[in-house]
């Protein structure tokens, strides 16, 4: 219930939500993405829907399909989204990526929407058959400030043919985008199974099922088994604060069903730490939210080392449970941290290792600095705040002139 909010964000802010939601009543809105679970969009839909519904907006969800060739080709995409790394895209590719998009669009009925929120590139050309009408929001979830030009040559045949986009910070916005574009970013919700108070019981009996032992300290990090995390990078800068501190390193992960490359590495992560007996590797299923809870409460250390991070929901998640957590200067990763006074934000496996120690050395700081991480969450990535941007950009986008349909634009208007 939205009221069950208050106690976080207080009542003025919940009113506001009603005030908004009130000329939205009956509006058909549907959010399409690529995957039911596993990773950080799949986690906002699922809270956000109930939410708008309970708001009187009729939201929907679906989720498009697609072979391993598919996905293999849209991992490539948002891959060389995040690292302007030396490959192309070839034209097969693209022929196939557009046939099953055509396939989807013979599946999900588009037709019968008001606004329809695309998310991600793997759904983007799904605006080729807009309904006269429609507003249709792109929804970026990643850092597009450095893109192969391939890629975003790729993404901008059909960026252009919606009515809106969004990104979460303002470096992601690339060049060549000819529609409103809006800056929101994501958020957490705080009663989430996820995110609730935990007792010190329960926090116990799931660390201790995953046999980790309670008197070292524990560094954690959460995320899907994906380079782009630098899991490899954390093990790194766990070997050398293991020199000085009797620690443990655990490093929750799961498979996306959108995400071919997972389990790779995760077995690459397996054969790497097979003889460490302080290093956990955990593979668990994407709705274990209560272990992911308890592994965040848990810790004595959390930390985020992506190489490129949209957002990083993980980090405040962490944050909410009062830790400070260590992140990569990255991307949305900068946006949550506050260097010295939330966490940490470093450049190097040597600056994680440093900062560690740093923190495991004065558990006092660490205290402090936790209780302003969750202040900072609070103010600004719970999920009253998403939605409330989100019925904002509704309102803005059904308000602004009427934009051709993709046809349209291809003939050049
Ligand atoms: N997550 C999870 N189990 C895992 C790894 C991640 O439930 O083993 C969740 C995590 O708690 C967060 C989301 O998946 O809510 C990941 O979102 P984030 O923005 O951090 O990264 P993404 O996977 O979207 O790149």
């Amino acid at each position: 219930m939205i009221k069950d909010y208050i106690s976080f964000v207080g009542e003025e802010s919940i009113n506001e939500l009603f005030i908004l939601a009130e000329k939205l009543k009956n509006l058909k809105v549907l959010h399409v993405n690529s995957t039911h679970k596993g990773g950080g969009v799949a986690e906002i839909l699922s809270r956000l829907i109930p939410l708008m519904k309970e708001l009187g907006i009729k939201a929907e969800w679906k989720v498009i399909k697609g072979n391993e060739k598919f996905f293999n080709f849209t991992k490539k995409l948002h891959n060389l989204l995040h690292l302007c790394i030396p490959t192309s895209i070839e034209s097969e590719e693209i022929v196939y990526y557009l046939k099953t998009i055509y396939e989807n669009l013979n599946k999900i009925d588009t037709e019968n929407y008001d606004v329809i929120f695309i998310h991600d590139p793997q759904p983007i050309g799904l605006v080729v058959k807009k309904h006269p009408g429609q507003k249709w929001i792109w929804r970026c979830h990643i850092d597009t400030s450095a893109p192969h030009p391939k890629a975003w040559e790729f993404l901008e045949n059909f960026i252009n043919a919606y009515d809106a986009c969004v990104f979460h910070m303002p470096e992601f916005v690339y060049e060549g985008i000819k529609i409103p574009t809006y800056i929101i970013p994501p958020s957490i919700d705080p009663l989430h199974p996820k995110n609730i108070e935990l007792s010190k019981e329960e926090i116990k009996n799931i660390l201790t099922k995953f046999r980790l032992d309670l008197d070292k300290p524990i560094i954690t990090q959460v995320s899907r088994f994906d380079r782009l995390k630098d899991p490899f990078g954390v093990i790194s800068a766990y070997k050398l604060v293991k020199k000085k501190y009797d620690c443990q390193l655990v490093l929750v992960g799961s498979f996306a069903s959108d995400d071919p490359e997972g389990e790779n590495i995760y077995k690459e992560l397996l054969n790497l730490t097979a003889d460490e007996k302080d290093i956990f590797i955990l593979n668990l299923p994407p709705d274990s939210h209560k272990e992911i809870n308890a592994f965040q409460r848990g810790s004595t250390v959390i930390v985020q080392k992506s190489i490129k991070e949209g957002f990083g929901l993980v980090v405040s998640e962490a944050m909410w449970k009062e830790k400070p957590v260590i992140g990569s200067n990255v991307g949305g990763i900068k946006r949550q941290i506050v260097h010295g006074v939330t966490g940490y934000l470093v450049n190097s496996i040597e600056g994680l290792a440093m900062r560690i120690k740093q923190l495991l050395a004065n558990k006092e700081f660490m205290h402090t600095m936790g209780l302003y991480a969750k202040e900072r969450v609070r103010h600004r990535f719970l999920i009253i705040r998403h939605l409330r941007d989100y019925l904002i950009l509704i309102h803005k986008t059904l308000t602004y002139p009427a934009k051709m349909t993709f046809s349209q634009f291809a003939k050049g208007g």
